[in-house]
């Protein structure tokens, strides 16, 4: 395998860890120098019986992301592969009613049931798997790995370093308050190295990059390609669960860094150059208007004239896609080159959702028996846009990632249902949705009463409060 540099094409080897390119500092992406070979090994067809056998697998280094181990880092040795129960999350179909209300039929793939609770450990478990071999190759006795984050990316590293252990040390820098106590908890009970900076995710960013170029650190940003790597892993579940048939599929994916999106689409042109499957889905990006630039850019119509600005971002519910100059911006520009290409004008567009929307969505989507946390719900936002815009028909299908576990935002939840939102995010709850606990017998009448009186007060008042009735 090779690093390619998508500033100026150079090359370098895969022994070094290397974020971006000395040379002209661009991002790279990895290549396998042996992936023509993959079309001449196996047919599509045989592919898919392999991927599809592999399934049913017991040996460990091929039960998560690894499961389609030659499409991935066929250079790393199975030893060497770190596996905590990453990959394989459940595609859950939209409930009926939330079906019938959207109008067109639609499914969540919880990335949420990750160990760490978010996409993150996708493309953790492969930078680790390659930190793990380059640490017994050359015999280091340290490896720090750092990371900026805005909660999940910090999660996810903490949580895999503290596995692997020995040599190898975790450190994150996060905005101070912009993640949520969930978030903060995690780095924390892995016992990662936390500090904070006053900002925002791109302050934090420069820091990490600063250090990086400087330092003797192993980045595990999304620069990281090996990540990204990983996170191509969910478009091979995608297609492997619809049966290899990615015909009239709409892949809906929240954009921050666009280290994800960028992923899941070189792991769809992966597939169709093999043969594993025989047209790309489409894949449709989503951004809040307090964090844009992805969508900004799109949004100017002529190709040719495009020009592409960061932004200022504003407070976002969906804070883990708070990103205003995304580091993979140059990736997302070449890969959606590649998709139109391969799939046509409408296989990449952009779209963009309100606060207000991502917040009604994703409530939504939970009163329905979703898991979805605020960047699921941006994606639900994202698919009613696009079908009132006219981008998607209902003659289509859309997967939305729901990337985190709606437990690690429960706060706006809380927010949305108290109506207690800071001015700044522009959300007013629908006050029809709010939920609230009910104490039904006060701590004095607790006091006061013998255990069976309470007991007998305490059924009598969620009586009086059901207006049940009496069994005949
Ligand atoms: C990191 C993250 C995102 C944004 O993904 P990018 O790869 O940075 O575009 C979205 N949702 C969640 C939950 C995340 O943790
Ligand atoms: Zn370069």
């Amino acid at each position: 395998m090779e690093y390619v540099c998508l500033g100026c094409g150079e090359r370098r080897g895969i022994d070094e860890l290397l974020y971006t390119c000395p040379s002209c500092g661009g991002v790279y992406l990895l290549e396998d120098l042996d992936f023509d070979k993959l079309a001449a090994l196996r047919t599509g067809p045989e592919w898919r019986a392999l991927f599809d056998a592999r399934a049913a697998t017991r040996t460990t280094a091929l039960r998560g992301i690894f499961r389609f181990y030659e499409l991935m880092a066929p250079v790393l040795e199975e030893e060497d592969i770190v596996y905590l129960g990453e990959g394989n999350t459940p595609i859950v179909e939209a409930a009926p009613v939330l079906r019938d209300a959207v109008g067109i039929p639609f499914a969540f793939k919880n990335d949420g049931q990750n160990p760490s609770a978010s996409f993150k450990d996708r493309g953790m478990a492969c930078a680790f798997s390659y930190l793990k071999a380059l640490v017994r190759k050359h015999g280091w006795d340290e490896v720090l790995t750092v990371c900026a984050s805005t909660g999940d990316t910090s999660a996810a590293a903490a949580l895999y370093a503290s596995y692997v252990g020995g040599p190898v040390k975790s450190v994150v820098l996060l905005p101070h308050g912009k993640v949520t106590p969930q978030q903060l908890s995690q780095p924390l009970g892995s016992g990662a190295t936390v500090l904070e900076i006053p900002g925002v995710f791109d302050d934090c960013m420069k820091v990490v990059e600063h250090l990086a170029e400087n330092y003797r650190v192993a980045l595990l940003n999304s620069k990281n390609s090996w990540r990204i790597l990983g996170q191509e892993s969910y478009a091979f579940e995608v297609a492997q669960w619809y049966g290899w048939d990615m015909k009239d599929q709409c892949v809906f994916v929240p954009i921050g860094n666009a280290g994800n999106v960028t992923a899941i689409m070189a792991g769809f042109l992966k597939l169709l150059r093999l043969g594993i499957i025989d047209s790309l889905p489409r894949v449709i990006g989503v951004q809040s208007h307090h964090a844009d630039p992805v969508w900004r850019y799109y949004s100017q119509p002529d190709p040719a004239t495009r020009t592409y600005a960061p932004v200022t971002v504003q407070p976002s519910v969906a804070q883990a896609a708070m990103i205003g100059n995304p580091v993979s911006f140059p990736r997302v520009k070449a890969l959606a080159d590649s998709f139109i290409a391969e799939g046509g004008e409408r296989a990449f567009c952009v779209v963009q959702v309100t606060e207000q929307e991502i917040m009604d969505a994703m409530i939504r989507g939970n009163r329905h028996g979703h898991i979805a946390c605020t960047q699921g719900g941006e994606c639900l936002a994202g698919l009613i846009k696009a079908r009132k815009l006219g981008l998607v028909s209902p003659g289509e299908h859309a997967v939305l990632d729901a990337t985190a576990h709606s437990l690690k935002f429960a706060g706006f939840q809380d927010m949305y249902f108290t109506n207690s939102f800071p001015p700044e995010y522009g959300v007013t709850p629908d006050a029809s949705l709010a939920n609230a606990p009910a104490l039904v017998v006060s701590p004095e009448d607790k006091a006061r009463l013998s255990p069976e009186a309470y007991t007998l007060a305490a059924a009598e008042a969620v009586v009086a409060r059901l207006g049940l009735a009496k069994k005949a």
